[in-house]
């Protein structure tokens, strides 16, 4: 009898000092306790060292869609299996999204932030609206709200306008996102904002051309790799030569409706570029669509805890590279 207790103490002692040590592993080996506070420094994202950092993870699907998976276990699946050091709520806006439903939304994009933060990853906190304009009062509502409850956490980026259309950067999107901007560092000076450029978020030499006066912005870039290419990647480099940060808050390995098949060798070429240049980027999407863009099969499990079974091709190409890079941020 007094074997069997003195054994269950001992291993009583045991577990919970194991998992005490795991505990502190976690906490001092994530993405947030590694790079602190991100700013903007000579065209490059940087860590509190100074040093150029790349962050790389999945975006969600629009949030009035495929909300099931804006939950903590996916967040968690997503930093612990596919190794995503950021990820991006995808918050919709117009049809049946944050306009109509405030409340709902943002219940939404607050589990994921509040995740992330637990989780000691990056989360980008996108407006995910192709006419964002049309709903400042909205954005102004809805990031002085995100900056007073969250700025003061390194893990949050702002992303004030997914893709604008095909409008103009001077007339039309600098000035709405200079009046975000307000409102955001109103409650939070330092955080990164991220911007849409023109077409979809490709139209970065245009807004090289006329930049907005904020130390910590940076550009948002998108591409589909079986859409885009080169000429795009040229448009990047003019950005890049003229100043410019830049962010890729979305990119898909199909074709930009997200459909078609996934090109492996052309997201690699992207994938190049995108690591010569140390930008950061989500990949379109969490989501179990029945589009080659999707990463996962219809009825993956909203919590996570996917086999090989439930990822698709492109989510198998993408978490590839995510390991990569969380390799990469945590060399062995
Ligand atoms: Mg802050």
């Amino acid at each position: 009898m007094k074997s069997i207790l003195l054994l269950s103490i001992m291993l009583l002692m045991f577990s919970s000092g194991f998992s005490a040590s795991e505990g502190n592993t976690e906490k001092s080996n994530t993405p947030a306790e590694l790079l602190g506070q991100l700013q903007v420094k000579d065209s490059h994202i940087v860590d509190q060292q100074g040093k150029p950092v790349q962050l790389a993870g999945m975006s969600l699907f629009w949030s009035q869609w495929i909300g099931k998976y804006y939950n903590y276990d996916c967040i968690k699946w997503l930093r612990d299996d596919w190794q995503c050091s950021v990820v991006r709520a995808a918050m919709a806006v117009g049809p049946g999204g944050y306009a109509q439903h405030p409340g709902k939304e943002l219940e939404k994009v607050e589990t994921v932030i509040e995740a992330a933060i637990d989780l000691g990853i990056y989360v980008i906190v996108d407006f995910h609206e192709h006419n964002a304009e049309n709903y400042l009062n909205e954005a102004l509502a809805f990031f002085g709200h995100i900056a007073k409850k969250y700025g003061q956490h390194p893990n949050i980026i702002y992303e004030i306008y997914n893709e604008p259309l095909k409008i103009s950067w001077s007339k039309v999107i600098k000035p709405y996102s200079e009046k975000v901007i307000t409102a955001i560092r109103e409650h939070d000076p330092d955080n990164i904002i991220a911007c849409g450029t023109p077409m979809w978020s490709q139209k970065v030499d245009e807004a090289a051309l006329d930049p907005i006066d904020d130390a910590n912005m940076v550009y948002v870039l998108h591409f589909y790799a079986g859409t885009h290419g080169k000429e795009l990647m040229e448009a990047g480099n003019k950005a890049i030569e003229k100043g410019l940060c830049l962010m890729v808050t979305e990119y898909g390995t199909t074709e930009a409706n997200g459909d078609g098949r996934v090109y492996e060798a052309e997201t690699q070429q992207w994938y190049n570029w995108m690591d010569q240049h140390k930008i950061s980027h989500c990949n379109w999407s969490v989501a179990d669509k029945n589009e080659a863009s999707a990463a996962l099969v219809a009825g993956a499990s909203p919590k996570g805890g996917w086999t090989e079974n439930d990822i698709k091709p492109s989510g198998k190409l993408v978490r590839k590279e995510l390991q990569k890079k969380w390799n990469q941020l945590f060399p062995q």
